[in-house]
């Protein structure tokens, strides 16, 4: 690396990954965040936040595609779709994809994030923010579930690591009030951290959602930029049948919504679900545990 610009992630002790940085496109102390933007030879424009790896051009298709298809192809009837977070805009355009959804609320606490992104990211979002179904707020996401009065059927959590304004993104009041705003058949799903790094994060989400809905498990899939192994994505809801559907109806259900993947497929949507041992022995764990 000799003579080279090198960007250190500095989410872990101990451990890291490093990229070399062809060009810096952006740097600003935000409102919220220390917010990076660099291209990179392999992965293409990176984004971090605070030292933190947020999204990466080349590998965001695998994480955006796994916490929107699952869950809306899983309901198979959604029509209000809530992300909190997701200013890069990725998450937005995977769940534009799905033509039968009539509303879209982005709840995003940092407009310098969508700006940024929208300027140095454009095949993030894709012009997914135009989409006349969506509705961007500016806000922060557990004062907006607080304040809501309106039911969503599916609720994606796309935000950072429980760190700063993030943390109260894996609150038990943010759980308890997105589970207020999920419709019956609701689905509400959540970046939950590389389970092998940072297994406490799946162990609090379990221990505080439990109450609130009748099943919280995770699926997990492997980001190659989320460094130290499987990313796990919580998932908590009433409708038990939404997680047992079968592989027909899984594929059927996405040949109808007749949309483009690059990670998806409903084989791995239900393979997702079958979690290694040490990560149900977690979850084992944490339960026994009350706060
Ligand atoms: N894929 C990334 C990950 O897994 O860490 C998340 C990407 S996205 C950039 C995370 C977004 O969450 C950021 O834009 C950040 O501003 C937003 N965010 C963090 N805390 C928030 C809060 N309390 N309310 C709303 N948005 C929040």
């Amino acid at each position: 690396m000799q003579g080279k610009n090198i960007y250190y992630e500095t989410l872990h002790n101990a451990y890291g990954q490093y990229f070399e940085i062809g060009q810096v496109l952006f740097e600003q102390k935000t409102s919220q965040w220390h917010l990076s933007i660099f291209e990179n030879p392999r992965f293409g424009r990176v984004m971090a936040l605070n030292g933190a790896i947020q999204t990466t051009e080349n590998d965001e298709f695998v994480y955006h595609e796994m916490l929107t298809h699952v869950p809306l192809l899983a309901h198979g009837q959604a029509q209000k779709v809530l992300i909190i977070g997701g200013g890069d805009g990725g998450m937005l355009r995977q769940v534009v994809k799905h033509k039968n959804l009539t509303n879209i609320t982005m709840v995003e606490i940092d407009a310098a994030v969508v700006d940024m992104c929208k300027t140095y990211f454009p095949q993030h979002s894709q012009g997914a923010f135009d989409d006349p179904r969506v509705n961007l707020v500016i806000a922060d996401g557990l004062e907006f579930v607080k304040n809501c009065t309106e039911k969503f059927d599916v609720i994606i959590s796309d935000c950072t690591d429980p760190v700063g304004p993030g943390e109260v993104l894996f609150s038990s009041e943010f759980y308890q009030n997105c589970k207020r705003c999920l419709t019956e058949e609701g689905i509400f799903v959540a970046q939950n951290g590389v389970a092998f790094m940072q297994p406490e994060e799946l162990q609090n989400t379990v221990r505080r959602m439990n109450q609130y809905v009748k099943e919280c498990t995770f699926y997990m899939a492997a980001v190659p930029t989320y460094i130290g192994g499987s990313m796990a994505f919580a998932w908590a809801t009433d409708n038990v049948q939404a997680r047992q559907l079968d592989l027909a109806t899984l594929t059927a259900r996405f040949e109808q919504a007749d949309i483009e993947t690059r990670y998806y497929t409903p084989a791995v949507h239900q393979a997702s679900f079958a979690l290694p041992a040490f990560v149900e022995q977690a979850l084992q764990s944490a339960m026994s545990i009350t706060e």
